[in-house]
């Protein structure tokens, strides 16, 4: 970083030039720049997080006790809605023996859904013939 750089050669020359005073009050620069740093980076860090949780927020669609995030045209999930609305956490769903029933692997919540992704299994199935 070049404001780094800047202050690592003046202090170079209050050194040489035997400003101790001085030199140590550039040091102490360099070190609360480098905290105001780390703490930028941390803000940042927290910063995209949230920006995370409010995308999701704003993409949840809640259907039978279950979250599905909706984007563009495409439903992925289910998530769980009671870690969610606990936690703000995106905990998904696993199926668990039929496929329509799902369990949270967190909280032990259920929901049955019928996934997409399960959709054509039932739609393929012929239905009982009339004879
Ligand atoms: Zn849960």
């Amino acid at each position: 970083m070049a404001i780094f750089d800047e202050l690592k050669s003046i202090a170079g020359t209050l050194r040489e030039a035997d400003k101790i005073p001085q030199y140590e009050q550039i040091l102490g620069i360099q070190e609360k720049l480098l905290e105001m740093q780390n703490k930028i980076s941390e803000l940042d860090t927290e910063n995209r997080a949230l920006k995370e949780k409010l995308e999701t927020k704003e993409s949840l669609s809640y259907e039978n006790n279950a979250y599905w995030i909706v984007k563009d045209d495409k439903k992925n999930g289910p998530f769980c809605s009671s870690c969610w609305d606990d936690n703000k956490k995106t905990i998904r769903m696993q199926p668990c023996g039929n496929p329509a029933f799902f369990d949270c692997p967190v909280c032990k919540n259920k929901s049955v859904q019928i996934d997409p992704n399960y959709r054509s299994m039932f739609i393929k199935r012929s239905p009982p013939s009339s004879r």
